[in-house]
């Protein structure tokens, strides 16, 4: 929007690059990769070329070694051009684990083909059926045969598995009732996917609301190499945790990418359709709801940054990353109802794409975490309310 309110930011000519590369891809694009449930190959391949999804990969592993406020931004203008990071931010992201947690041997062997993109870690095996958010009750369990593990269970809700060449995937090494600590006992390893599906590994895949690939996994008896483990075993909730600071904020910027496309498109709309011989957009009845998400997006903005800056710093950024993602994705949904309501009729209709940015920014109250767990975390962690759970 060029508007007074939004003037070009320091990041201006990283966002003109990732606008260029996205423009390739206009909305007729994304709407008919929508409506055939397929998945956006010459967009994402695009983006790995062009080295934008290496951008947190260390230039000494072949990535760009940007800091997560560009990161941030990539993403931000991925979702504002129209399109939806939720097909590859995985790539982004989930190699942080193993940045931080991998042994030198394994971060010379994956970070560099991750960064090429000749290998894809799109994927990152957590939520099970039965434990839902309480991840510390999961009860897939890997148990160390001589040089391999074996893992029995099942995951629900693994995004990208048929996209990706590689997943994390967390599994418990100690069962629950022998460890002093809920917390502690469960590990991280690296699963080859293609190799996994052979052998052991069942890939169900799940119809949803949103056109976005994820499945349920069932493991029955899946080897995997004990050199696949990441870090140390027991650990692997805490090197998880580790890396949802980046997540939450990437994800973040991602709604407010979605809350600005939003905000364009009513504007402009309710500046150009007249009813009762005037523009919609001259009735305070449609004028304020479009700036009160306005002012919600920028001001998510402002606590994404904070948590860039923060996380850029190597300070701890707990609190801003779970705000700016609780602020972001609300702002995000408000703009999204703002602007299917003065959409009116056309607001669900396939060519305008408003009902498919709807639908998607649904997501992000609920995933990757709920609104009510950073509440929850907000009231518990920063302000010491009793826990809950
Ligand atoms: C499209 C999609 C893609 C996903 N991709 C992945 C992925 O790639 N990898 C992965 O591991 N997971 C993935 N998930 C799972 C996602 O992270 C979970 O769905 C999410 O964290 C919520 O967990 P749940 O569905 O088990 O809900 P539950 O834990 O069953 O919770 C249900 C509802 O109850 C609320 N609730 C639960 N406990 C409390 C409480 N104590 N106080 C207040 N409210 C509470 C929650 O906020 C939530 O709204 C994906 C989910 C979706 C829908």
């Amino acid at each position: 929007m060029k508007t007074q309110a939004s003037p070009p930011d320091v990041y201006q000519d990283l966002r003109d690059a990732v606008r260029a590369l996205c423009a390739q891809f206009p909305d007729s694009y994304h709407r008919q990769i929508d409506a055939e449930r397929a998945y956006p190959e010459a967009f994402v391949d695009a983006l790995t070329k062009a080295g934008w999804l290496a951008a947190l990969i260390p230039a000494e592993y072949g990535g760009s070694g940007l800091g997560l406020a560009e990161a941030s931004v990539i993403m931000e203008e991925i979702n504002r051009s129209g399109a939806n990071a939720g097909a590859c931010h995985g790539q982004m992201y989930n190699m942080g684990t193993l940045l931080r947690h991998g042994s030198d041997a394994q971060k010379q062997l994956y970070l560099p083909k991750i960064a090429s993109g000749q290998w894809r870690l799109q994927s990152m095996g957590v939520t099970e059926p039965t434990s839902g958010t309480d991840t510390t009750r999961i009860r897939t369990t890997a148990v160390k045969r001589g040089d391999r593990y074996l893992v029995n269970g099942q995951k629900v809700w693994i995004s990208r598995i048929q996209h990706s060449d590689w997943m994390i995937l967390l599994a418990r090494t100690t069962a629950l009732a022998e460890v002093k600590n809920k917390t502690e006992g469960m590990s991280i390893f690296m699963v080859d996917l293609r190799e996994a599906e052979k052998s052991g590994m069942t890939v169900r895949p799940i119809a949803n609301m949103v056109n976005h690939e994820t499945n349920e996994l069932f493991f029955e008896n899946l080897e995997i190499p004990a050199d696949n483990l990441i870090g140390q075993e027991g650990q692997g909730f805490r090197y998880i945790l580790d890396g949802l600071n980046a997540e939450r904020t990437l994800i973040a910027a991602e709604c407010i990418g979605d809350g600005r496309w939003f905000i364009e498109r009513v504007t402009k709309y309710a500046s150009e359709r007249v009813v009762f011989g005037r523009p919609i957009g001259q009735n305070q009845g449609v004028q304020f709801p479009i700036a009160e998400a306005y002012i919600e997006v920028e001001a998510a903005d402002l606590m994404r940054f904070k948590a860039c800056a923060l996380f850029d710093a190597h300070e701890p950024c707990g609190a801003e990353a779970n705000m700016a993602k609780y602020l972001a994705a609300k702002a995000s949904w408000e703009a999204a109802n703002a602007c299917i309501q003065f959409h009116g009729g056309f607001g669900f209709a396939h060519e305008y794409d408003v009902e498919r940015k709807f639908r998607e920014t649904r997501l992000y109250q609920v995933a990757p975490i709920s609104t009510n767990l950073i509440l929850s975390y907000v009231a518990e962690h920063l302000l010491g309310l009793p826990r809950s759970f």
